[in-house]
C-alpha cells in the first residue's frame, strides 16, 4: 500500500489514518497464520439458560486471541479478516478441535449434560471440508454429536438457500444440531425457515437490547417467537443484559437466554452451570 499524496506531496489526516488501517489489518492477517501454533488462541464460553429450569444447558465457544504487541483484539476485528481468505478454514478448523477436546473433558469431570455451541463462518459454509472437519473434531474430542449444535447467521444462509440447506443437510446427518444465529436482521419468510433443516433460532441481540423501551420491538420479538414455534423451533434471545429485558422474554415464551445478566464469556471453570439466576434474586 502507497499512501496518495495529495497536495504537492503532504499526507494528509485522512491518507495517514487510512494507512495506519491498512497496516493493522495486514499485520493481523499476517500474525493470525501463527496464532494458533503460538497459543495465543483461547475459547471463552458463555452460559445458556433454559427459561424453564433455570440451568445452563449449553455453553457458546468464542474465540478469543491474544497478542502479544496488540492485547486482546476481539473476534469482530479479526474474524472478518480471516474471513477474506482461506485463513477462515485454518482458524475454524483449530477453534472447533480446541473447543470439543476442552468441553467433552469439562463435561465429563463435571458429568455436566451440556451442549456446545460453535460458530460457523459464511466461507466454512461454502467449504467442502467442512462436513469432513466436523467429524474429526468430534471423533477426536470423543463428545457425541447430539452434544455439539454448530450456528449459522441468517444472512450466510439466506446468502444461497439452496446451497445452504445442503451443506446443513449433511451437517445433521452426523447427528449435530444446527441453530440460526442472529435472526431478525435478514428477512427470512415463514415458508423459507420451515424448510431448513435447523433446531433453533437465535433472536439477534439488537432486538433484545431495546426491549422494554420500544413496543414496535416487543411486538417483532412476539411474532418471532410465535413464527418459530409455529415450525417447532427452539428460541433463543441473545444479549439478555437487564432483569427487565429477561422478564418481558419469560412472558413472551421465549426457550432460552443468553446476556451478560446470565454470565459474560469466560474461561469454561468460570462457567456458572447451576442457576446463574439465583446470582441475582
Ligand atoms: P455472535 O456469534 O453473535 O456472538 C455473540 C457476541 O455477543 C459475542 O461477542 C458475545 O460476547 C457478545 N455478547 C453476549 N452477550 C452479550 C450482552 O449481553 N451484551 C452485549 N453487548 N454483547 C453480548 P464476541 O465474543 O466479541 O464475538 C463477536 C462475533 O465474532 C460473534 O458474534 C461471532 O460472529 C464471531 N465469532 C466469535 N468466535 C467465533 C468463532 O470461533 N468462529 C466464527 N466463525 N465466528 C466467531
Ligand atoms: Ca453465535
Ligand atoms: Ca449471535
Ligand atoms: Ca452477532
Amino acid at each position: 500500500y502507497q499512501a496518495k499524496a495529495r497536495g504537492g506531496g503532504r499526507l494528509t489526516f485522512f491518507d495517514v489514518q487510512l494507512r495506519e488501517r491498512v497496516q493493522r489489518h495486514m499485520a493481523l492477517e499476517q500474525d493470525l497464520r501463527h496464532a494458533a501454533s503460538k497459543d495465543q488462541l483461547w475459547v471463552a464460553y458463555q452460559p445458556v439458560v433454559d427459561l424453564r429450569t433455570e440451568r445452563t444447558v449449553a455453553a457458546e465457544a468464542l474465540l478469543r486471541w491474544d497478542h502479544p504487541a496488540h492485547g486482546a483484539v476481539s473476534p469482530g476485528e479479526f474474524i472478518p479478516i480471516a474471513e477474506e481468505s482461506d485463513l477462515i478454514q485454518h482458524v475454524g478448523a483449530h477453534m472447533l478441535r480446541t473447543a470439543t477436546r476442552q468441553f467433552a473433558a469439562e463435561r465429563d469431570r463435571l458429568e455436566l449434560d451440556l451442549q456446545l455451541n460453535a460458530n460457523l463462518s459464511p466461507r466454512q459454509l461454502r467449504d467442502p471440508q467442512l462436513h469432513t472437519v466436523v467429524q474429526h473434531a468430534l471423533a477426536a474430542a470423543e463428545l457425541p454429536a447430539e452434544a455439539l449444535c454448530l450456528e449459522i447467521t441468517e444472512e450466510a444462509i439466506m446468502h444461497d438457500p439452496a446451497q445452504a440447506t445442503w451443506v446443513l443437510n449433511e451437517l445433521r446427518d452426523l447427528g449435530v444440531e444446527l441453530a440460526i444465529d442472529d435472526f431478525g436482521t435478514g428477512y427470512s419468510s415463514l415458508a423459507q425457515l420451515q424448510r431448513l433443516p435447523v433446531d433453533t433460532l437465535k433472536i439477534d441481540r439488537s432486538f433484545v437490547s431495546d426491549l422494554g423501551e420500544s413496543s414496535d420491538r416487543e411486538a417483532i420479538v412476539t411474532s418471532i417467537i410465535a413464527m418459530a414455534h409455529s415450525v417447532a423451533l427452539t428460541v433463543v434471545a441473545e444479549g439478555v443484559e437487564t432483569a427487565r429485558q429477561l422478564d418481558l422474554l419469560a412472558g413472551l415464551g421465549c426457550d432460552k437466554v443468553q446476556g451478560y445478566y446470565l454470565g459474560k464469556p469466560a474461561p469454561f471453570d468460570e462457567l456458572p452451570t447451576r442457576n446463574p439466576l439465583l446470582r441475582h434474586r
